[in-house]
């Protein structure tokens, strides 16, 4: 017997959780539109403006700015495969959550030679200690997280790029969770390789990757480009270093896919490419700092209800991220019951937690089109609701116009 199952009809839920959230319409929109292939002039003129549009995301002049084909991850893993080297590369791991914790399973996976600098989880790493590892170890590469959902901080990334200029590394930074929420300074920060994500303050669905890479770190790049000399390429006469361990992965090749070359790579996602030129466009139209300033305070207000509702807000205030907010669990209560009635109840999602956090903290973000006054409120509302429900002694009724009081 052959089932058909039903179409596609999921629920409208409001997505407050550390990520996905919900696609700004005018993405899901730009999304259906008809596909191009991937030669096609107007589809290359697409490439290229997203090109364009996301120099302008990530504040650079870098040429080297496009999309990997995967979720952010795909972009965290193109970086690290191309930079490392099995048994040759040294990377320094900025490391203070689970994000900071992927970027170890990823080294390790490639055979770096890694060393972390480590803070405890709702803490940053301070860049002095940065430095001091880094002086020590000497490493090749210095890879951090920006924002770590997983423990709302963001880390402080000034004087990283002066910081690996003077021992002659490049620096890898995550930022899919900020990226269009927090200023993510590429060039003011003096960094190499910066990636994201959609699914967080861009406000698109996930399966799209922009990155950016500086001049220099292309340059090394392409110094380990594929020949047809064969797997071992270090062999060559020609002094090529060893070839990069991925197919997929190889930013050589896709750096080739996205110039003037067009050297055909893989097939071009193009239903993701309009989803990510789109999210741009809305975020630039916007005007970038008019965004960070609205996810301030759609993050200033969560805050804000939180605490006025009773509640304790998780992670040092001075490096908490403006678009997610953690807070405590109360004591004796089932964080998972209070989901599934955000959930069933009112079509909202909050977020679990990981590691040393989980069943400790509720993670909530506004993000991208849900950094919004409406989706705030409705969001504290409906907690404070969930919470009342299961008997939890809240201060009834001041969440909101706490809340409201952020937006004057
Ligand atoms: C959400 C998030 C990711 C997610 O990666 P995906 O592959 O898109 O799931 C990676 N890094 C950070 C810092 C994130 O917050």
């Amino acid at each position: 017997m052959t089932d058909f199952f039903g179409e596609i009809n999921p629920p409208q839920r409001l997505l407050m959780g550390p990520g996905p959230v919900n696609a700004h319409p005018r993405v899901l929109r730009a999304m259906s539109a008809d596909l191009l292939g991937q030669f096609d002039p107007e589809m290359t003129a697409y490439m290229n403006e997203t090109m364009a549009l996301y120099r302008q995301l990530f504040r650079t002049q870098n040429r080297w700015t496009f999309l990997i084909d995967g979720t952010a991850r795909a972009a965290i893993e193109a970086a690290l495969v191309s930079l490392i080297d099995a048994g040759r590369t040294h990377v320094l791991i900025v490391r203070s959550g689970r994000f900071g914790l992927l970027l170890t399973e990823i080294c390790e996976r490639l055979g770096a030679d890694y060393e972390v600098v480590d803070a405890p989880w709702g803490e940053v790493v301070p860049m002095d200690a940065i430095r001091a590892k880094a002086l020590e170890f000497r490493p090749d590469v210095i890879a951090c997280v920006h924002g770590d959902t997983s423990t709302t901080m963001a880390q402080p990334l000034d004087g990283l790029g002066d910081l690996c200029r003077e021992i002659g590394a490049f620096s890898y930074v995550d930022a899919t969770a900020t990226l269009g929420g927090m200023p993510i300074e590429t060039d003011g920060w003096g960094v190499d390789i910066v990636t994201a994500g959609l699914q967080k303050c861009l406000g698109g669905p996930s399966g799209s990757a922009p990155m950016t890479i500086s001049d220099r770190a292309a340059e090394f790049i392409f110094s380990r480009r594929h020949t047809e000399k064969g797997i071992r390429a270090a062999d060559a006469e020609d002094g090529h270093r060893p070839r990069i361990g991925s197919n997929y992965f190889d930013l050589a090749m896709i750096m080739d896919y996205w110039s003037e070359k067009r050297l055909n790579h893989h097939t071009e996602a193009t239903t993701m490419l309009y989803g990510a030129r789109e999210c741009a466009r809305v975020a630039l139209q916007e005007g970038l700092e008019a965004r960070f300033e609205r996810h301030a305070k759609a993050g200033a207000a969560m805050t804000a209800g939180l605490r006025a509702m009773g509640l304790s807000v998780y992670g040092d205030d001075r490096y908490r991220m403006t678009n997610v907010t953690g807070v405590y669990i109360p004591k004796g209560l089932d964080g998972e019951r209070v989901r599934q009635r955000m959930r069933e109840d009112f079509e909202i999602e909050i977020g679990t937690a990981f590691g040393p956090l989980q069943g400790q903290i509720w993670r909530i973000g506004a993000m991208g089109y849900n950094a919004m006054k409406s989706k705030v409120l409705t969001t504290l509302a409906a907690l404070e609701a969930c919470l009342v429900a299961e008997g939890v002694a809240v201060n009834l009724g001041a969440a909101v116009p706490a809340a409201r009081e952020v937006w004057g």
